[in-house]
């Protein structure tokens, strides 16, 4: 079977000095994916590569078996490639059904709202404010509808739970894990939340400098000992 995401010897920087070194990288549809490592590590800049932000230095990355390099960037969406960015970059200006309809803006017919409304009841209620109304939940609801909206097959999620209660970082971790049951929808995800972002991931990796320095399932990342206090650090 086809990987739905296949990144091999991936080398990424912003200038000469490479930031990401000889990543490889698979995700298979419907696999939840935490993307861990400390601040630097370059998980926001593996994102932004995979989005077709940074063009990759050297390496390939496939979708389907398609070179995303020969994809244009505002084209990866109607390939199943959504990202929401680290701050998430709502339109503060716009509505919340405005931000959405951004989101499905790619796709020809234009997407119904009416499932992401269904998945986020916040967001219907709020769909008439603006973005700069919504409190830091909301807004990061609205990202990951905006992001739903252009009906992808990979999400590229960075940092969701940045500046929310935990109660709410629960709500939407259960709610990807739901999505991905219920639609296959594949999910890399990138968390300082190391525990939240391992139960409801099946795999996590642990970039370190730009490498990759291990992965393994979830919870053998969680379960052996050993493997947490070299990795993970608890
Ligand atoms: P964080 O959690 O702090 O965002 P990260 O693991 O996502 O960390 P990146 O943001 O990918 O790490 O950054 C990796 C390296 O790339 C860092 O050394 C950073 O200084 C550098 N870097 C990030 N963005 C840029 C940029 N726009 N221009 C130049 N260097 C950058």
């Amino acid at each position: 079977m086809t990987a739905l995401l296949e990144v091999e010897n991936l080398t990424v920087g912003y200038g000469a000095a490479p930031v990401l070194h000889d990543v490889n990288l698979t995700v298979e549809p419907g696999q939840i994916v935490a993307v861990l490592g400390a601040n630097g590590a370059g998980k926001s800049t593996l994102l932004r590569t995979l989005s077709g932000l940074l063009p990759p230095q050297t390496g390939s990355i496939r979708l389907d078996g398609h070179d995303l390099r020969k994809i244009k960037v505002e084209h990866l969406v109607r390939h199943g490639i959504a990202h929401v960015p680290e701050g998430r970059g709502v339109v503060t200006e716009l509505t919340v059904e405005e931000n959405l309809r951004l989101g499905g803006l790619w796709r020809k017919p234009q997407p119904s709202l009416e499932p992401i409304y269904e998945l986020f009841p916040r967001l219907a209620e709020r769909r008439r404010n603006e973005g700069h109304q919504l409190s830091g939940g909301e807004r990061q609801m609205l990202a990951i509808g905006r992001a739903l909206a252009a009906q992808p097959r990979l999400l590229l999620l960075d940092e969701p739970s940045l500046g929310l209660a935990p109660k709410i970082t629960a709500q939407i971790m259960a709610l990807l894990r739901d999505l991905r049951d219920r639609t296959g929808l594949a999910v890399l995800l990138v968390e300082q939340n190391v525990r939240s972002a391992l139960s409801i991931a099946d795999q996590g990796v642990v970039l370190s400098l730009g490498r990759i320095v291990t992965r393994h399932d979830a919870a053998t990342l969680v379960d052996d000992a050993e493997l947490r206090h070299a990795y993970l650090g608890f």
